[in-house]
């Protein structure tokens, strides 16, 4: 699933080129990717020709990120949030309808397999498209007004931005003091604690910061949560400045593959030697609060 360093990778890409374009059309063949704040009792054909009501004519005002959700603003008023969940990437350039199919005007990286999958497509002004390619469908998109957009259940229970100045230690601990009986991995996981981490780097924070996946979170010493508070943000930033993690379907908005997954020491290494220096643990894949953990048998403290 993409997550934090994934979604602004996209974010960016996007912010660079869709503010002022104006929305010509929306196309989808999967209208249950469709939902609308507030109207639980819609059919999605409704929702979807309610997201076509408020978006053709507008123009993008702002793409940006909140935890793993991509927000589009619009001028007139409305705006809509993009969940990528497990599979599902934006992509930007010109296609073509051709047999029932959108396929890319030219050869490139938009031509990659994994970029096949589109379920919806919006045209803009430029005569490009913004395609959302999902190969399993779990993708969302949800429609809501700009003003009121940070009472959003998409967005109202997420917790701080981890690579935003005013994410302290003294926030990171308290943060953490909501689920003090849990274990790390997975409390690092619910988006309240802290927003947009997902197993890729949860896995990988903790392998730098030496901190075993089931500790119990009281229990970890005030020396190790410094050190994880400095590796989340390390890695975070590493994986962004490395364009994501592509290791499953994620691509950039041109289709390319990001190089995270050259730079794993935990995630999915399982049974190969730990890569830290001077540690001769090997990798073991466990599972977590119902999801699987990478983590080094050796150099990785369980704290209980
Ligand atoms: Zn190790």
């Amino acid at each position: 699933m993409p997550e934090l360093p994934e979604v602004q990778t996209t974010t960016s890409g996007l912010s660079k080129v869709l503010p002022k374009q104006t929305i010509k059309d929306i196309w989808t063949d999967w209208p249950k990717m469709f939902y609308q704040h507030g109207d639980t009792l819609l059919t999605n054909e409704v929702v979807f020709h309610n997201f076509k009501k408020a978006l053709i004519g507008a123009k993008v005002v702002s793409v940006s990120r909140r935890g793993k959700n991509i927000i589009f603003i619009l001028s007139n008023g409305y705006a809509f949030i993009v969940h990528m969940r497990m599979t599902g990437h934006l992509l930007y350039g010109k296609y073509i309808y051709k047999n029932k199919k959108w396929i890319p005007k030219e050869e490139g990286p938009l031509n990659d397999p994994y970029n096949r999958f589109i379920h919806v497509v919006l045209t803009l002004s430029s005569g490009n498209k913004m395609v959302f390619c999902d190969t399993r469908k779990f993708g969302r998109f949800d429609l809501e007004k700009a003003d009121t957009i940070k009472h959003s259940p998409r967005l109202s229970h997420l917790g701080p931005e981890p690579l935003e100045p005013a994410f302290t230690l003294k926030v990171f601990t308290e943060r953490l003091s909501i689920r003090p009986r849990g274990k790390i991995k997975p409390v690092l996981l619910d988006q309240r604690t802290v927003a947009g981490i997902g197993n890729i780097y949860s896995d990988e924070m903790l392998w730098l910061s030496g901190i075993h996946p089931e500790s119990q979170v009281s229990k970890i010493s005030p020396e190790k949560i410094k050190t994880l508070f400095s590796e989340m943000k390390k890695v975070l930033k590493s994986g962004i400045s490395f364009g994501g993690d592509s290791m499953s379907d994620y691509r950039n908005i041109l289709g390319e593959r990001g190089k995270f997954q050259e730079k794993h020491n935990a995630y999915r290494k399982t049974g190969k030697k730990c890569s830290k220096k001077g540690c001769d643990g090997i990798i073991v894949r466990k599972m977590v609060g119902g999801r699987s953990s990478h983590f080094c048998s050796k150099h990785q403290k369980l704290f209980k």
